[in-house]
């Protein structure tokens, strides 16, 4: 499909064919035999590179490890019949470059990214799980590599990508936390941003809670802790009186503009159901879960794809949602329709390696 404008230089792994579980993988341990690199230098992207995944050599001083110019994606890609596809990487190469523009690193053009990952895939096409069983995790990774103890927007930087056979990232419905407290962004700041510093903010909170059997941190605004944001690594939906679908909104900038999130608001809309982009204030929400009238909770992301929530805890105080979860069922079942190939791509999502 893409043309190669760009020379790539490969060197190649000597691991052979992957031995794996298919039905037991576990989400990002295992790594396929080969990454993707391209440097930044001189005001330029070069070095485009296929090698064996292998550890990185460091200078002490990589500014990105000190003031936090880091980034990352995360997107899939999924073995069909006959072709490995995947899922919107146009949307995902975007929101790269939107995330570097906020922190001052270079844009990485399309046909860079696109060039990298085709050539990686069909390297490590073997990687990728059986469909319907898995999915292959791509990472591109983004940072700063200036060797400078001084503050500035570094000079250098390196763009990796590698890719993980994965199986699912929660295999239980939500036990959800709502912080009460802290905050992970604010207005203004870079919580809509895919940015490390971003999850380094929710660990604090994450490793407190975990021994308490909650599985998630639902985060509110970080103003008056009073509107809901999203959780750590998902968007969130609240499906309200049954057939409403509730996502909260993009314009305070304070949450992660995801793409299966605008891909299930596309879908939803299509299918005649009444979706809303607006503010929910955890009053609302409490108030909705106590009266039943929130029928269903449902976190998204590329990572834990569509997931329903068992419980909600906001100061000390536990709901649990309706076993029966409808509308996150009719969002699954489109969301593995497609992507198996088992439904038609009507909007074009799916980008096949060739
Ligand atoms: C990655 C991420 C999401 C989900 O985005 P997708 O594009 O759907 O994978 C949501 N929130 C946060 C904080 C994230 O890092």
């Amino acid at each position: 499909m893409t043309t190669s404008t760009l020379p790539i230089s490969v060197r190649r792994s000597e691991q052979g064919a992957p031995s794996l579980d298919w039905h037991n993988l576990p989400f990002g341990k295992v790594f396929s035999p080969h990454m993707a690199q391209a440097w930044y230098e001189n005001g330029q992207w070069s070095k485009l590179e296929i090698l064996p995944f292998e550890d990185l050599r460091l200078h002490p001083a990589t500014s990105g490890l000190h003031y936090g110019q880091v980034l990352f994606e995360g997107m899939k890609a999924f073995k069909q019949k006959d072709r490995i596809v995947l899922f919107r990487p146009d949307k995902h190469h975007a929101r790269l470059n939107l995330s570097a523009y906020r922190l001052a690193m270079p844009q990485v053009s399309w046909e860079i990214f696109i060039q990298l990952l085709m050539e990686l895939l069909r390297l490590d096409a073997l990687w990728a799980p059986p469909a319907g069983v898995g999915a292959l995790y791509v990472r591109p990774l983004y940072f700063a590599t200036d060797p400078y103890v001084g503050i500035r927007a570094s000079e250098t930087y390196r763009l990796l990508i590698f890719t993980s056979p994965v199986g699912p990232y929660y295999t239980e419905p939500l036990k959800i936390y709502v912080e009460p407290v802290l905050s992970r962004s604010v207005e203004g700041g870079v919580g809509a941003v895919k940015m490390a510093g971003n999850y380094a903010a929710t660990l604090h909170t994450m490793s407190h809670i975990r021994q308490q059997g909650y599985t998630v941190t639902l985060w509110l605004d970080g103003r008056h802790h009073q509107w809901v944001d999203e959780f750590s690594t998902m968007n969130v939906f609240f499906v309200l009186e049954g057939d409403s679908i509730v996502t909260p909104p993009l314009h305070r900038g304070t949450i992660l503009a995801g793409v299966t999130r605008e891909s299930i608001l596309h879908y939803l809309r299509e299918e005649g159901l009444r979706t809303y982009e607006r503010e929910i204030a955890i009053s609302e929400v409490v108030t909705g879960l106590r009266a039943g009238w929130i029928t269903e909770i449902f976190g998204t992301g590329t990572a834990a794809t569509i997931i329903p929530a068992y419980s909600l805890t906001y100061q000390e105080e536990t709901f649990y949602l309706p076993q029966a979860t409808p509308i996150t069922d009719k969002v699954k079942s489109f969301y593995s329709g497609l992507i198996q190939g088992k439904l038609p791509d009507r909007w074009n999502w799916l980008y096949p390696v060739d």
